[in-house]
């Protein structure tokens, strides 16, 4: 691929130089601070660009990455080959009735403040959930006993053909932690969600109790992607790994967290090598100790770098 053909003929598609950038490190963009660089980065604000990017890499056989806001991802340092796609700047909300629909790129956070403000009820599960709405559909987000699908109506998204597709609720196939954008690599552009009207102050309270729980358990002082693993079936990940007194194990800057065992901190300028080799780690020993496989649940993408796994 000609890196530098790649992000002049997607300036022309975009046609705004500020929305594409070429060797930028993505360590900007996760949340735990870690990835190498993207080749070329664009940051689409309709979904006719989305369309046209889709198209685009389709045709010129170039491989293209799908970034929400960065929070359950972990790019590897030596970072993206092809086009990375940011939905970031697609953040527009809106109300209709006792629906909300919401661009993929707008955070799940803010969509459930939105839903305070109108007096809405359903959405207090994610008001402290920090990724979008397209990592949300993309996933099935849940917290505290709710999940994207006990709200989610229907949902835009494009196919690896560049095609709308509109889907409804069992279109999207809601599973634990996937759903049918993930399975077959659709982009999500748009979650519609059906609320149902609360007295505000009670939505209030629980969005505050939840908040405060949230506080409470999780080292949010610190660069993480949340919890690192599934849960297993019949088990806790975190309880898995605490009975194996991995708390606080550290490889390179990366902290298995002392708050929440499932929770990986980026204590001292860790790597993504550093990640990956503390998720190894913590496999190894729950699986020597107990016999179970934890599987990652957030994303490990992107290519090895120069920095050497130890
Ligand atoms: P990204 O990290 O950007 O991407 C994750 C995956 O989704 C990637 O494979 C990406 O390609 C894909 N993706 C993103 N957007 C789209 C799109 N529009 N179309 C298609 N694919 C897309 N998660 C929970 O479920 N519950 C929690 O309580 C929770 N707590 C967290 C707490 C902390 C402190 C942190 C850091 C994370 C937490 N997470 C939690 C994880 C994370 O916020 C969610 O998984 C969220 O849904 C990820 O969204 P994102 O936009 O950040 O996705």
């Amino acid at each position: 691929m000609n890196k530098m053909k790649v992000y002049q003929d997607l300036m022309r598609i975009v046609q705004d130089g500020g929305r594409v950038k070429h060797d930028d490190m993505l360590s900007a963009y996760t949340f735990t601070k870690t990835g190498g660089e993207a080749d070329v980065l664009v940051l689409p604000e309709s979904y006719a660009e989305v369309q046209r990017i889709v198209r685009y890499t389709a045709a010129e056989g170039i491989p293209m990455t799908v970034l929400g806001n960065g929070s359950n991802v972990i790019v590897r340092d030596g970072g993206i080959r092809g086009v990375v796609i940011n939905l970031t700047r697609l953040d527009a909300i809106h109300l209709d009735g006792h629906h909300i629909i919401a661009q993929s790129g707008a955070a799940i956070i803010d969509v459930s403040r939105f839903a305070l403000k109108h007096g809405l009820t359903g959405m207090e599960f994610a008001c402290g959930i920090p990724g979008s709405v397209g990592g949300a559909l993309y996933m099935n987000a849940g917290a505290y006993g709710g999940e994207t699908a006990d709200v989610l109506d229907h949902a835009v998204a494009v196919d690896s053909s560049g095609q709308l597709l509109q889907l409804n609720h069992s279109d999207l196939r809601l599973g634990y932690r996937n759903s049918a954008i993930s399975r077959n690599g659709y982009i999500a552009l748009e979650g519609t969600f059906a609320l149902t009207p609360r007295h505000m102050p009670e939505i209030k309270a629980e969005m505050d109790r939840l908040t405060r729980l949230r506080r409470m358990k999780q080292p949010l002082e610190f660069p993480s992607c949340g919890s690192v693993f599934k849960r297993p079936p019949g088990y806790f990940a975190g309880k898995l790994i605490q009975d194996c007194g991995l708390q606080g194990t550290r490889i390179g800057g990366v902290e298995v967290s002392r708050k929440h065992a499932g929770f990986m901190v980026n204590v001292d300028h860790g790597t993504a090598t550093d990640y990956i080799n503390l998720i190894r780690h913590v496999q190894k020993t729950v699986k020597a100790k107990f016999n179970v496989d934890l599987e990652t649940e957030v994303k490990i993408i992107g290519e090895s770098g120069e920095v050497q796994d130890r």
